[in-house]
């Protein structure tokens, strides 16, 4: 950013169309990105614009909206646009042609892509019906210029974005002829992600006393960063939510604020954790103060893990101690990175800080790093074996557990070892019966299409996936499985050293119970839950807080979450 000015903070603000606005609130746009709030209110008076800004700080919609006010207060005439953005390929143009189109639905703008390699004659079909935008990449829109299929004489802004790009695949004469054939009159923004001196002669050239921008390099103003462990990973869209998925799967976060742009974008996310077995719930504007409340005890006491939430939401939030930051797209800039991940780390304990990038997001990850002066890591999706492999070690450890705990209730089943060790190895009968107790054992697994990532071997994630996470211990056979349970909270956790073992130790000894009807386990950073049958709770809860849990007095009362 280049100035202290204040900057409009709000969409409506920035007074454009009401039915641009009300684009934006059915996108989830919350609030204009730093981009946005500058570049749009002097493209709005009609000054050109020299912006620095890469993909991802929202620089579409800074120039697209300006435009699209532009056509809604006065409609385009004749049949050539009134307004024409140049890219350096065709996937972007395809790309931004939506985008605008997205952004101008309420208007009815009629927008085209136009580049090289499709069908020239539905392109012309489409330039003679007349459009208010066209997309194009300068070698086929310079095609058409020279057919006289495109009359550049209404134009009245010319957009070239990614200029470095466009210079760099060897555009600069078609840009020049192009920008010859439009009115001199016109309004030009330049956006690059870099700005060399080609970039800057061109500006110096074809614009006019521009409002320059610059959002990418940015040297932080926030002093040091806590002490944060900072990974990225790079993944296409469509599986972000799946990876997603498995890292909060390894991470096991106690308390995370995930971040996401939109609205949208926060309900689907949050539907998705959710469907993934994970306490988590969603803030945006959308949200009534007191349920806004609500979810921040929850997480404030423990009893949500994940808050997914838009930097609108999270504003102000007093979380004193989230163990880890997502982002779930890069932040639209350093700046914005740095204050979400200032979120995580604090007290002197250390933060986990990770980033969801998709390829083309990659290198603005770099600029964050240049920005903070801090090394992101570029980790790898934990695949289906990494997780499956933590899924065994917690099947091992509450194997351990159970032999250490449980050896008078084994004769049982010993003999069932004894009769097959007749025919077969006793570490083959062993083994054998680990791999039904494997919740990730082949034929386990419930839903999850959505965990298929390629590249890797997906087996879906077992019913049991999530009972690999926080300790939880593994299927306890024979657990009755009629009758309600319910769900005791005990304030003592993995930060106590607490092992799932601990917990049937001292509910088999103090409420007599069989170790078998005690149910699952969830060791937590500083509580666990255990389920019991309904029907012994209250004696189970009685007895626990007589005596305590490993010599030490603790809170023990019903979860009320379940
Ligand atoms: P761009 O840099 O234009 O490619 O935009 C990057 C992403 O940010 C796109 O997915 C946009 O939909 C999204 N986006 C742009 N502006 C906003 C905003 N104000 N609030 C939330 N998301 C936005």
């Amino acid at each position: 950013m280049t100035s202290g000015k204040p900057s409009p903070s709000t969409f409506a603000s920035l007074s454009l169309d009401p039915r641009l606005l009300s684009a934006l609130t059915a996108l989830g746009y919350e609030e204009p990105t730093p981009i946005q709030q500058q570049a749009i209110p002097p493209l709005l008076e009609g000054r050109d614009v020299l912006a620095q800004a890469a993909t991802g700080t929202g620089k579409t919609a800074a120039f697209a909206l300006p435009i699209l006010h532009a056509i809604a207060a006065e409609p385009t005439k004749g049949a050539g646009p009134a307004a024409l953005i140049l890219v350096p390929t065709r996937e972007l143009a395809m790309q931004l042609a939506e985008a605008v189109h997205r952004y101008g639905k309420t208007i009815g703008v009629r927008v085209l892509p136009v580049y090289g390699g499709a069908s020239m004659e539905s392109q012309l079909r489409a330039l003679r019906r007349g459009v208010d935008v066209v997309v194009a990449t300068p070698g086929r829109a310079l095609d058409h210029v020279n057919r006289k299929s495109l009359n550049l004489d209404g134009i009245r802004t010319l957009v070239l974005d990614e200029a470095d790009e466009m210079l760099d695949m060897g555009f600069a004469e078609d840009l020049e002829a192009i920008l010859a054939a439009t009115p001199s009159a016109r309004q030009t923004a330049l956006f690059s992600a870099t700005l060399p001196p080609r970039i800057v002669t061109i500006a110096g050239k074809h614009l006019k006393n521009p409002v320059r921008i610059a959002i990418a390099r940015e040297t932080t103003a926030h002093g040091k960063l806590p002490k944060v462990r900072q990974t990225a990973y790079v993944v296409a869209r469509g599986h972000k939510r799946a990876a997603l998925g498995r890292v909060l799967d390894l991470e096991s976060p106690t308390a995370a604020l995930v971040f996401c742009r939109t609205r949208l974008e926060v309900d689907d996310l949050t539907e998705f954790l959710k469907g993934q077995g994970l306490r988590v719930e969603a803030l945006h504007g959308g949200i009534s103060q007191g349920e806004r409340d609500r979810v921040m005890k929850k997480l404030r006491a423990g009893t949500l893990e994940l808050v997914v939430a838009t930097d609108v939401a999270a504003r102000g939030l007093d979380i004193g101690h989230l163990s880890h930051v997502v982002n779930y797209d890069v932040p639209s800039s350093p700046d914005v990175y740095v204050h979400r991940i200032g979120r995580t780390g604090r007290a002197g304990r250390e933060g986990v800080a990770i980033t969801l990038a998709e390829p083309r997001e990659h290198w603005q990850l770099k600029n964050i790093e240049r920005a903070t002066k801090q090394k992101i890591e570029i980790g790898s999706v934990p695949t289906v074996a990494d997780l499956r492999a933590r899924r065994l070690e917690l099947t091992r450890a509450s194997l351990r557990e159970s032999l250490l705990s449980d050896a008078g209730g084994l004769d049982a089943y010993r003999v069932v070892v004894e009769s097959l060790a007749e025919e077969f190895d006793p570490l083959d009968v062993a083994a054998a019966a680990v791999k039904l107790a494997d919740p990730s054992a082949d034929g386990s697994g419930s839903a999850g299409e959505e965990h298929e990532i390629p590249a890797v071997a997906v087996a879906p994630p077992p019913a049991g996936l999530r009972a690999g996470k926080d300790g939880k211990s593994g299927p306890r056979g024979g657990r009755p499985r009629d009758g309600s349970l319910a769900s005791i909270f005990i304030g003592s956790g993995r930060a106590d050293g607490l092992r799932p073992g601990d917990l049937v130790g001292a509910i088999v000894k103090l409420a007599k119970v069989h170790p078998r009807e005690v149910g699952s386990i969830q060791i937590a950073e500083r509580f666990s839950l255990v389920e019991v049958p309904e029907a012994i709770a209250e004696d189970v809860i009685r007895a626990l807080r007589a005596e305590g849990v490993r010599r030490k007095k603790v809170t023990v009362r019903r979860d009320k979450e379940r």
